[in-house]
């Protein structure tokens, strides 16, 4: 059996002198405990106690390409040897900002930041100054990041039916801390009701100013969207005056170079970007309309960060997309298939096992749960999850040398190859027996 007792020592040590422990609240859920990282290469993560695992973590996301991939780190490491950050224009902002309106689709223009949450914060301004209106729509289960004006904690069914009856902000916020009112412009809904949708969209189409959506919802189930839902979000937001944000911080990069919307070919007003983009670096963008931007160019809506654009970010972006897109992109199609591999043999373990769960994957991404369900499609059903026992399962793959995340959504990148698929399912396979005899 493994141990972790040096991560438990290093966990004493840090809450002597880090705010809780960890620097990011999410991470302090891992059990037996957070675990500290010794170092990393491929899809490999070595712990301070010697254990390694294979990583489907990645980082939270971000490592698309792997740990300490050998052309990224070669590539950052010589932007960085010649100036991190200037606070002066360079040459690799340009160069990024044209590729990514390459590979977006959406993207005419493009504006750098240092963060998802940042992103979205900037989007949201845009939306608010482009229409002259105040709400925004978002939806159960869907993550924007951790502004007070859009994080909101998973609500309870009856506040969600409150929320429903839309205009009624009841949005309850995210932590203590946040301002009574900073979601008081929120309008909460379910997401894939295309009736809900429209009846919101139309009786306060005068107030609302933007639609934000993740594409698939990631953050909670990986739930696919209903066949002509997007695209009936896309009308009625055209047809409405309203901007239509997706938030692919998860999706883009991921589901196809150009994201969810270029997989699903759907244009959104404005699209937000991060995780892989940066393989690792702190690094977001929103892309979008020209006509949208035009309120950073005639500086009518700020767009600031000491950081925004550093040389280090951008050649970390560019090294990203370079490597995504070698060989017409054909990387996507070996992510997708050790996806397929893996959510397919979980599936066929579940069976074996006589366990009730499900998986829901796309692309190199998938949600796996312990559920008395066959399918989950929606928010509500996705609640019903035995959340606990997916936990427990976690916790155990650690002992199986298998790093997953808490919560059940897994990561695959450009360098998992299948001998990690077949040991990993491998290690489910034992894990399910360590479950079910308790
Ligand atoms: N949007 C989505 C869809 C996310 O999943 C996340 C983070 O998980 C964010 C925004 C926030 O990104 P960051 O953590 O980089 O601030």
């Amino acid at each position: 059996m493994r141990t972790y007792e040096k991560s438990r020592a290093k966990l004493a040590e840090a809450k002597q002198v880090l705010a809780g422990g960890v620097a990011s609240t999410l991470r302090g859920s891992m059990k037996p405990t957070p675990l500290y990282a010794e170092s990393s290469s491929g899809v490999i993560v070595r712990d301070v106690d010697g254990n390694e695992y294979i990583d489907y973590l990645l980082a939270y996301g971000p490592l698309i390409l792997g740990h300490a991939h050998p052309g990224f780190n070669e590539k950052v490491g010589r932007a960085m040897a010649k100036g991190i950050s200037y606070g002066l224009q360079h040459n690799g902002e340009i160069e990024l900002a044209r590729r990514l309106t390459e590979v977006l689709p959406c993207a005419d223009k493009v504006a750098l930041s240092g963060s998802g949450t940042e992103a979205v914060m900037l989007a949201l301004r845009l939306s608010r100054a482009y229409t002259g209106k105040r709400k925004v729509v978002r939806f159960h289960g869907h993550y924007h990041g951790w502004s007070d004006s859009i994080f909101t904690s998973f609500p309870s069914p009856d506040m969600m039916q409150k929320a429903t009856s839309a205009g009624e902000s009841s949005v309850p916020p995210g932590t203590k801390g946040q301002s009574e009112f900073s979601l008081q412009d929120v309008i909460l809904l379910p997401w894939n009701e295309p009736e809900t949708l429209e009846a919101t969209l139309r009786e306060h189409a005068g107030d609302i100013a933007a639609v934000i959506s993740e594409p698939v919802m990631c953050n909670s189930g990986c739930i696919l969207p209903k066949p002509g839902y997007l695209e009936k979000m896309r009308e009625l937001t055209r047809e409405l005056g309203i901007v239509l944000i997706l938030d692919e911080v998860i999706t883009g990069f991921r589901l196809s170079p150009g994201g969810a919307h270029g997989r699903f070919g759907i244009t959104p007003d404005l699209v937000t970007v991060g995780k892989a983009l940066g393989g690792g670096i702190a690094l977001s963008a929103v892309g979008g309309r020209r006509d949208i931007f035009e309120l950073i160019d005639s500086e009518q809506v700020s767009h600031l960060g000491t950081l925004n654009g550093n040389g280090v970010a951008t050649a970390a972006g560019l090294a990203v997309l370079e490597e995504l897109t070698a060989n017409g992109g054909a990387v996507y199609g070996t992510m997708e298939d050790n996806a397929i591999k893996l959510a397919g043999g979980i599936r066929d373990l579940f069976a074996k096992r006589g366990i009730r769960g499900v998986v829901n994957q796309i692309g190199p991404v998938f949600h796996m749960m312990f559920i008395d369900e066959d399918e989950v499609t929606h928010f509500d059903t996705f609640q019903k999850r035995d959340a606990a026992k997916y936990a427990k399962f976690a916790e155990y793959m650690l002992d199986e040398g298998v790093l997953v995340r808490p919560n059940g959504l897994w990561y695959i990148s450009a360098v998992h190859e299948p001998s990690h698929i077949e040991a990993t399912l491998a290690a489910i396979d034992r894990t399910f027996v360590r479950l079910t005899e308790g």
